[in-house]
């Protein structure tokens, strides 16, 4: 996890990096273009004609200068282009284009530096490194046949999009199928471009899941803190159905869904349980949730875990 201030000192890093490699830049079209060297000195020489007639308060003056500062930066994108080089060849290339990497753009604190500090925040809670290495570009395709390779082509096209465009008005998603067709991936996937665009995103196992609900109902001082499954922006439960269901975990699974339904924060959810097992194990009530306001998607195909063994 970082702070501000370490998500701050990066950027500088960030900064002046950029800054050192336009100035290389800079030193090695000089030698090419001798008068290159030579309009950068005389825009040098600007600066301090321009502090001193501000500092007389002779308007005039700056003026001028200001119009010779200007005039000149234009012979040197001239000058640059006569060359074969683009106008804008050793501008430093900042990660940020809003705050050129200072982490403040209008007086606040950049978007950049909210996203690190979003993503920082993710991939410190729960998802471990297994999890934060399934990403959409690692996702295979090639254990798949036929319709299921078609069918999971067209859910993988579906997740990226989803992930792309999430936001306040994303729906929630029901990932179903048996096990090892590629819903943990596709969810961690999913998980992280969503984090990387600095959405709060928690993963968690739903065994991990009721165990905290479990902990904090008994008021243990160790109980972890619940308000983090409602307050996060997206919330991806994995593997449904694995815990040890009772009815304590149906009801709070209701109230979970219902709260975040009725909020309009979207979940992601993928099982290995069928229809007639999420009825029998969350009741009717959490089926019809299900099945009525998510997107639901079907997975289909052979296990890819056991093909990859036998292989
Ligand atoms: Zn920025």
């Amino acid at each position: 996890m970082i702070t501000i201030t370490e998500a701050l000192h990066r950027k500088d890093r960030q900064r002046a990096e950029a800054e050192a490699n336009a100035d290389a830049r800079t030193a090695e079209l000089c030698k090419q273009i001798p008068a290159l060297a030579k309009l950068d000195r005389e825009l040098a020489s600007c600066g301090p004609a321009l502090v001193a007639a501000a500092v007389s308060g002779d308007t005039a003056t700056l003026a001028g200068i200001e119009q010779h500062n200007l005039a000149l930066q234009q012979k040197r994108r001239e000058l640059l282009t006569l060359h074969g080089f683009r106008p804008d060849e050793d501008a430093p290339v900042y990660s940020c284009a809003l705050c050129s990497d200072s982490g403040y753009a209008d007086g606040k604190l950049c978007a950049c530096v909210k996203k690190e500090l979003a993503y920082a925040a993710y991939t410190s809670a729960g998802l471990g490194k297994g999890l934060r290495d399934k990403t959409f570009d690692n996702f295979s395709l090639q254990y798949y046949e036929g319709e299921d390779r078609a069918r999971l082509e067209s859910i993988l096209a579906g997740c990226k999009k989803y992930a792309q465009n999430f936001g306040e008005d994303s729906r929630s998603v029901l990932f179903m199928g048996k096990t090892g067709l590629g819903k943990t991936h596709l969810s961690a996937a999913i998980a992280g471009a969503v984090a990387a665009k600095g959405y709060r995103v928690l993963y968690e196992t739903s065994q991990k899941l009721f165990d905290t609900y479990e902990a904090a109902r008994f008021g243990r001082s160790d109980a972890p803190d619940t308000d983090k499954y409602l307050s996060c922006d997206l919330l991806i439960i994995d593997d449904l159905g694995a815990e040890c269901g009772s009815q304590y975990t149906a009801a709070t699974f209701f109230n979970l869904l219902n709260t975040r339904l009725i909020e309009g924060k979207p979940i992601l959810i993928n099982t290995n349980l069928n229809r007639p097992a999420l009825e029998k194990m969350y009741g009717e009530r959490v089926l019809s949730r299900l099945l009525g306001e998510f997107h639901v998607l079907l997975f289909a195909g052979k296990d890819v875990r056991m093909q990859k063994l036998s292989q």
